[in-house]
């Protein structure tokens, strides 16, 4: 193993290294490795790494190394999605500053009472972490001076984004100095953060840390089966043995597809069906539901599944393999994507033994064969999915920006940020996933508040 740099390297006052030893913090992470030279020469930096990767040390130390203890103000604003992100946050920001004397962080975050921030805002702070909509609220009522701030870190900047946060970064933002270090750190690197940082960062230099375990791997395996009434079994028993919260069921005909998905929804999944006959609306309600978790199983056609982008999918099955050995590498490889771990099943007969060949021979796929879990394991309830999904009958027509939903949801009495999922709103409707222990209370919370000045019919997607 290549011994990563350490710490010692760096430009850093001495109070903070010896600290770091007396934390075991040796060596480096790559992405502390890649951003920290950057960080001290006060840089702009926009960092891509996965999580657990040491982002939060990265910047940590930047911040704390720019800090001026002495002048008593806000010199450091940190953003994060949640809560419970924002106190680890302040946690690890803490960590490093033992060895400053009276470093102060504060903690801003939604879903807390308002009065003991208050108060500490007027005590002051020199470092403010906390997520969005709450930093903006006590902006905009004047108690959060950002006037003097000179280091801004937007951590985890994707989820905030996927959260709905955009205008509240915007109006936060704003009325932050120009003259100021900004650092960005995402998992993923969609347009939406390209285009921000356009906004407002000042020629930011990219990071991106490959991690080894960035190759997807995907495990594939092959069934037999003697005939279609064990075919029909055979999914429910590997969806059951592999216990997946996302897969999809690859079906060679819609006629196909609506029956494995009655059948398993008869044998207690929660699926549904994709295929070409769906009407628009329906269609993007199946990709809804599934893509933010509340559909666990979903049986689609080649054509159906074209152009979906589904991140973490456990397991893809074959029902039958596809006629194009091209396809079935296509569908295979929908699975195991950033670096976490795929499981692709493919069901056979007797009369598909010469397609197996034929992806041996063509693809180089090592095609082993392997005998279908017990039959009793459908004997057990399959778990039902995490989230669940409330339908709003009011879109973008009706001006509904996801950050209305979240506030509504997280708002006094409300559920905590991290229980929100997905939030997608089309022109008629919109679509929040709650997790499903939450759902009741999100339910009612969304029913009683108003949204945009009006009560819109609100209702929970049955499924099972
Ligand atoms: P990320 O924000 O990238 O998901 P964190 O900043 O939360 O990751 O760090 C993950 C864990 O690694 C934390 O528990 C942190 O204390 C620890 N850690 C970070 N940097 C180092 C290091 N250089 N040496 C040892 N542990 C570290
Ligand atoms: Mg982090």
């Amino acid at each position: 193993m290549v011994q990563n740099p350490s710490f010692d390297q760096l430009q850093l006052p001495v109070d903070l290294l010896d600290n770091l030893k007396s934390l075991e913090y040796h060596a480096m992470t790559p992405v502390q490795a890649q951003s920290l030279p950057l960080v001290l020469e006060g840089k702009d930096i926009i960092a891509q790494a996965k999580t657990g990767s040491g982002k939060t040390v990265a910047f940590g130390l930047g911040l704390l190394a720019r800090l001026d203890v002495k002048k008593f103000r806000i010199q450091t604003l940190v953003l994060c999605p949640t809560r419970e992100l924002a106190d680890q946050v302040a946690r690890e920001i803490r960590k490093l500053a033992r060895a400053v004397h009276n470093v102060k962080v504060l903690t801003l975050c939604g879903g807390m009472p308002f009065g003991p921030q208050i108060g500490s805002l007027e005590h002051g702070a020199h470092i403010v972490v906390g997520t969005p909509g709450r930093i903006e609220e006590h902006l905009r009522k004047g108690r959060l001076n950002v006037e003097h701030v000179q280091t801004l870190v937007l951590d985890e900047a994707d989820r905030m984004l996927d959260m709905g946060f955009q205008a509240s970064l915007e109006a936060i933002i704003a009325p932050i100095p120009t003259q100021r270090q900004t650092l960005l750190f995402s998992a993923t690197f969609p347009e939406e953060i390209e285009k921000i940082s356009r906004n407002i960062m000042n020629s930011p230099e990219r990071i991106t840390v490959e991690s080894p375990q960035e190759e997807s791997t995907i495990s594939q395996y092959f069934h037999p089966v003697d005939n279609e009434t064990h075919r029909r079994q055979a999914v429910g028993l590997l969806l059951m043995q592999d216990k997946a919260t996302s897969a999809i069921v690859f079906c060679n005909t819609k006629r196909e597809c609506q029956e494995v998905a009655d059948e398993l929804s008869d044998q207690g999944f929660s699926a549904l069906a994709l295929h070409g006959d769906l009407e628009q609306r329906d269609r993007d309600q199946v990709l809804v539901r599934f893509a933010n978790k509340s559909v666990s199983v979903l049986v689609a056609t080649d054509v159906a599944a074209r152009g979906l982008d589904i991140e973490e999918l456990d397991t893809v099955i074959n029902y039958h393999i596809a006629r194009d050995p091209e396809v079935h590498v296509h569908r295979v490889g929908r699975t195991g994507r950033a670096g976490s771990h795929g499981r692709a099943h493919t069901l056979y007969g007797e009369k598909e033994n010469f397609k197996l060949r034929l992806l041996e021979e063509e693809q180089g796929v090592v095609v082993e064969r392997e005998i279908l879990p017990p039959a009793s394991l459908l004997n057990e309830r399959p778990a039902r999915p995490p989230m669940v999904t409330l339908q709003i009958d009011g879109g973008k027509k009706s001006k509904v920006r996801p950050g209305d939903i979240l506030g509504a949801l997280t708002g006094e009495g409300g559920i905590e940020g991290s229980d929100v999922g997905k939030i997608q709103i089309f022109p008629m409707s919109s679509y929040v996933a709650v997790k499903r222990e939450v759902a009741k209370t999100a339910l009612k919370k969304l029913g009683a508040g108003k949204l945009k000045g009006k009560n819109f019919r609100i209702r929970q997607l049955s499924g099972r």
